[in-house]
């Protein structure tokens, strides 16, 4: 179960003393049991962020699908698009001394703040064995926080919206596609940001795809 919360229940519950029999007892309506239940898996007033993955070691699609399935089964967390896959080649290394990259952009509503949301992250690249002994060493996963709602913060622990993702294609690219009315808050729009740095290097991979989770 995905719920972080209970809802109250719609109609008031009788104690169970009330006997079937007790004609002041009236049934609950299946429509008013579907609406508890449907109220049950919406998160009740989420927050808007975006987030960044990339990784360029070991099954880099496996394990882009594997970080956005791990958001969608993290308790207040739904994730709600999934951009298409770009390859970029690495930053701050020699060319050809390390994989490529592939980069994506997630969509999400959460019920968790900005600090719960990074610890997840964390976790998740904990759980795909990432090793940060080098400075912008290969990764198998890296899940960064672009931007929480309209929240600015220049918290080194977290920076928000992220420090480095106006001035970088490979995170502009996808989050316009995803979302091409966003504003990067305190930077200006996406597309603007997007038009200023363009797209080069960063490479559509139309054969791969990633899901949206159910
Ligand atoms: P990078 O993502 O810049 O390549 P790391 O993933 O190793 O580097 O992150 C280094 C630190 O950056 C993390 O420990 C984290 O606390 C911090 N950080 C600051 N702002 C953010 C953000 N918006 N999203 C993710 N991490 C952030
Ligand atoms: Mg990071």
């Amino acid at each position: 179960m995905k719920t972080t919360q209970q809802p109250a229940p719609a109609t008031p519950r009788l104690p169970h003393a009330a006997s079937a029999n007790d004609p002041t007892v009236q049934p609950v309506p299946a429509s008013v049991v579907e609406q508890v239940d449907a109220a049950d898996v919406t998160l009740s007033n989420p927050k808007r962020a975006v987030i960044s993955l990339g990784s360029n070691l070991g099954n880099r699609l496996e394990t882009l699908q594997g970080a956005i399935d791990a958001l969608e089964d993290t308790p207040g967390v739904r994730v709600k698009a999934v951009s298409p896959v770009y390859e970029t080649e690495p930053w701050g290394v020699a060319a050809d001394s390390q994989p490529s990259y592939f980069n994506a952009v997630v969509l999400i509503k959460t019920t968790l703040p900005p600090d719960s949301l990074l610890e997840r992250g964390h976790a998740i690249e904990e759980a795909f064995e990432r090793v940060r002994d080098e400075r912008w060493g290969p990764r198998t996963i890296d899940v960064d926080i672009l931007a929480y709602q309209d929240v600015v913060s220049d918290d080194p622990r977290l920076t928000l919206p992220h420090p480095r993702a106006h001035e970088r294609a490979f995170v502009l690219v996808p989050w316009h596609d995803v979302d091409p009315e966003a504003e990067v808050p305190g930077r200006g729009a996406v597309a603007a940001l997007l038009a200023a740095v363009g797209n080069e290097g960063v490479n559509h991979r139309a054969d791969l795809e990633l899901r949206l989770p159910e």
